[in-house]
């Protein structure tokens, strides 16, 4: 089961909402498939402004970080990569039922995201993981002993992803 997570995207945005949580991995079920190892979590941040333009219409627009570390499978050995999740997503809101000129849909800045008078986050969040992760993943080396092992400990290249982002 998702946790419910929607919001009003247009007055989020109107109103420089700010909101901040956690999902569980184990709530991500549609990034499961790719996991090696389900557990941990990942942080999120969604933040809503009005972005002026240049006629003075002020664009509703979101921004969403998501931060954490997966265990995605290694496609050769399916033992477990840590991939250092690391989201930074601007979204212009558009009506569910507005057209969208060709110029909107190639924007390069933002991605155009319709959305209607509830905007799941849970799901978006979900869909900018999916986005983010490597297509085929493989380990450098997959002869690493104890691989292969449930996987539950710590895999050395996740201290060191671990390590990697709290320097930066
Ligand atoms: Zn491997």
């Amino acid at each position: 089961m998702s946790q419910q997570l929607t919001i009003d995207g247009f007055a989020f945005a109107r109103e420089g909402g700010a909101l901040q949580g956690t999902l569980l991995v184990s709530e991500l079920t549609r990034v499961h498939d790719q996991l090696a190892v389900v557990s941990g979590e990942v942080r999120f941040s969604v933040q809503g402004k009005l972005m002026k333009t240049v006629i003075g219409v002020g664009e509703p627009q979101l921004r969403l970080r998501i931060r954490g570390i997966l265990q995605l499978a290694c496609q050769r050995c399916l033992g477990a990569i840590a991939f250092d999740l690391d989201v930074d997503s601007l979204f212009l809101l558009v009506s569910e039922d507005a057209e969208l000129t060709q110029d909107e849909i190639e924007n390069d800045s933002c991605d155009v995201l319709p959305v209607g008078r509830e905007l799941d986050l849970a799901a978006l969040i979900e869909d900018e993981i999916l986005l983010a992760l490597p297509v085929a993943p493989r380990h450098g080396r997959c002869d690493m002993p104890g691989d292969g092992e449930a996987g539950e400990r710590a895999n050395p290249f996740a201290v060191l992803t671990g390590l990697k982002g709290r320097l930066n």
